[in-house]
């Protein structure tokens, strides 16, 4: 999620925390703000857009403190407005907090509070949790106790600075699942959500572990978990440089978020995944789901990679639900005349949630009285406002032009609808715990793919000067095919081509030679056979095989020239991990061909125009 920064020294407050956010704006955020003590209380201004935007708002304002706190925020609840924006503070006011994660059980804890009187001024979980630790703070009238009790009892996850005017000479963070780094620095201390915004002050630093707390004053720093057991810290020396830590170490966006892929895959689940009741809960569908139980048919659209992970959805739904689903290009959509029946529901999917032809596709479709929903990743965007309903897939700042991280927490989306649908109609209780149990394997097992890119990078070398590939894949498999071909072509710009695995004797294998690799997605499914003998198929033409198999298969090395592996999931579900190795396949070429990886040419990231 997005960034964080505090202060506690000899300097100014104000200008360390604009710079700060200034440092932390490359993660992409929708609002920012800040928060310091003065004498008659907190002094906070925030507002919806730049942090430059918020700098014109603080333009001769002159704040004495030499303690506060910033944000910048990417929202997941509530649209980005000014109000929505950090910090945010108690009923009071006197205690102000700025935070980064989800508070899961945000509903409940404000219907609890609201019971006793509480009112809120914003839509985001993180007001909940300001209130929580005021009422708190009001009954105990002690600071970290109330800090402790509330975060003893939130679900979800959560990097904070909390800042209280009763005492402006002390700071406390927490973390649980969002980072939060300490920079110790001569008489100063800044926090902040990583790095890049400390290096500049001090390279003396240590990282909170999850559950762990820092009590800063003047008089130095305390740690303790959030149960009030003293931990002990590890000083770490900052060695890399602003540019580096800017992508977190990664030479660039989209290698970073393919790396975040373990973490965004399971942000997706977080909180829908009952594995133990083998159910989803989809709050965001909630109010649809009348119409959800008596859906005779869904349609999918989308464009571009979201028109992939739609493909996928559609094998998915149909298997888990028996629901006919159809998959439709938005652009497509929008200017055919589509036979649309009342109890057809609409899904429309988009990373940015601006994306012109899909938002157009929504448009027509609620038109035409279909119920119309959702599946994007920034809150408050044009398509989430305009659906119906809609489920979020919490995957951060996609940053990368071409979507990988994205790619897999729309799957993740897709798969929990799947099962919804599937637990509304035919799907048994046990049937789902199984595949819910297996969808919470899968961040390791992703992270075992990652932990062995260097294989892959080193077959990309071998075929980065390569002129056209094919993929191809089978079944649930056929969408990564594609998706795969389209990050070589996005960032490669290497001719790429995605088929059925047996539509290649139909027209394709024309193209294969000696200098035409194939990369076969040939998982251990109930199609493993015919995809060994598609493969047969092009050894015999000479085509170059790159094959992507389960850990363990003894047949594939005999045939194909490269393997990577990938592990053992259940076949439905292997579109997760077979699509990792394909993004680090086009990323490596596209490297390797000295590319601009995170800005191809000709691509914009959210395609807001037809
Ligand atoms: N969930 C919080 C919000 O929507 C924090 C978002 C963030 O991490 O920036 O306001």
């Amino acid at each position: 999620m997005c960034g964080i920064v505090g202060y506690l020294g000899h300097r100014r407050a104000l200008p360390v925390l604009l710079n700060g956010l200034k440092r932390l704006e490359y993660r992409g955020y929708d609002s920012a703000g800040i928060a310091v003590p003065t004498e008659d209380g907190l002094y906070i201004a925030k507002r919806a857009g730049t942090v430059a935007q918020l700098e014109a708002l603080l333009a001769g304002v002159e704040l004495p403190a030499t303690s506060g706190i910033g944000h910048t925020r990417w929202a997941t609840h509530g649209e980005p407005l000014d109000r929505n924006a950090h910090p945010h503070t108690d009923a009071s006011g006197r205690i102000a907090i700025v935070h980064n994660g989800i508070i899961e059980n945000y509903s409940t804890l404000k219907a609890k509070l609201r019971e006793d009187g509480y009112t809120f001024r914003s839509d985001t979980d993180t007001e909940v949790l300001a209130v929580f630790i005021g009422a708190l703070y009001e009954q105990y009238g002690d600071l970290e106790l109330a800090v402790r009790t509330a975060l003893s009892e939130v679900q979800g996850t959560f990097g904070i600075v909390i800042l209280c005017a009763d005492q402006p000479d002390t700071l406390i963070a927490a973390r649980r699942g969002s980072p939060i780094v300490i920079g110790i620095g001569d008489g100063e201390y800044i926090v902040a959500s990583d790095a890049t915004a400390i290096v500049e002050y001090t390279r003396s630093v240590f990282y909170l572990t999850d559950d762990e707390m820092a009590i800063i004053t003047r008089e130095g720093c305390q740690t303790k978990t959030i149960d009030d057991i003293p931990t002990s810290v590890q000083l770490l020396e900052l060695e890399f440089d602003l540019e580096r830590i800017e992508k977190g170490g990664f030479p660039h966006f989209m290698l970073k978020e393919i790396y975040e892929q373990p973490q965004t895959f399971l942000d997706a689940c977080r909180g829908r995944l009952l594995p133990h009741e083998g159910n989803v809960k989809l709050g965001g569908l909630r109010s649809v789901e009348p119409q959800l139980r008596r859906a005779r048919r869904l349609i999918l659209t989308g464009c571009g990679t979201s028109w992939h992970a739609a493909l996928v959805g559609e094998y998915w739904i149909e298997e888990l639900a028996r629901l006919p689903v159809e998959v439709e290009y938005a652009s497509e959509f929008r200017y055919r005349n589509p036979v649309l029946f009342p109890e057809d529901i609409v899904i429309a999917i988009s990373q940015s949630g601006e994306t012109a032809d899909t938002l157009a596709a929504v448009r027509e479709a609620k038109l035409r009285g279909a119920t119309v929903l959702g599946i994007v990743n920034v809150v408050g965007s044009s398509i989430a406002r305009e659906t119906h309903a809609g489920v979020y897939i919490h995957a951060g700042p996609e940053i990368g032009v071409a979507s990988t991280k994205a790619f897999t927490s729309q799957l993740a989306v897709l798969m929990l609808l799947a099962l919804y649908l599937g637990r509304m109609r035919h799907l048994s209780a046990a049937q789902a715990q199984d595949i819910a149990a297996e969808i919470r394997r899968l961040p390791e097992k992703i992270q075992y793919i990652l932990d062995h890119a260097e294989h892959i990078r080193q077959i990309a070398r071998q075929y980065a000067q390569a002129r056209n590939f094919l993929y191809l894949g089978r079944g649930v498999n056929f969408p990564i095919a594609l998706e795969g071909a389209l990050k070589l072509k996005e960032i490669a710009y290497i001719h790429a081509e995605g088929y059925p695995a047996a539509e290649m004797k139909h027209g394709p294998i024309a193209l294969i030679d000696e200098n035409m690799p194939v990369v076969v997605i040939a998982p251990r499914d109930e199609l493993y056979e015919k995809v060994l003998s598609n493969i047969e198929e092009i050894r015999a033409r000479h085509g170059q095989i790159i094959a992507i198999a389960n850990e363990g298969d003894t047949e594939l090395p005999h045939v194909a020239n490269h393997i990577i592996t990938i592990p053992h999931t259940l076949p439905l579900l292997t579109p997760v991990l077979t699509v990792i190795p394909l993004q680090l396949l086009a990323y490596f070429i596209a490297v390797e061909r000295g590319l601009n990886v995170d800005m191809p040419r000709n691509l914009a990231k959210s395609v807001t125009v037809e």
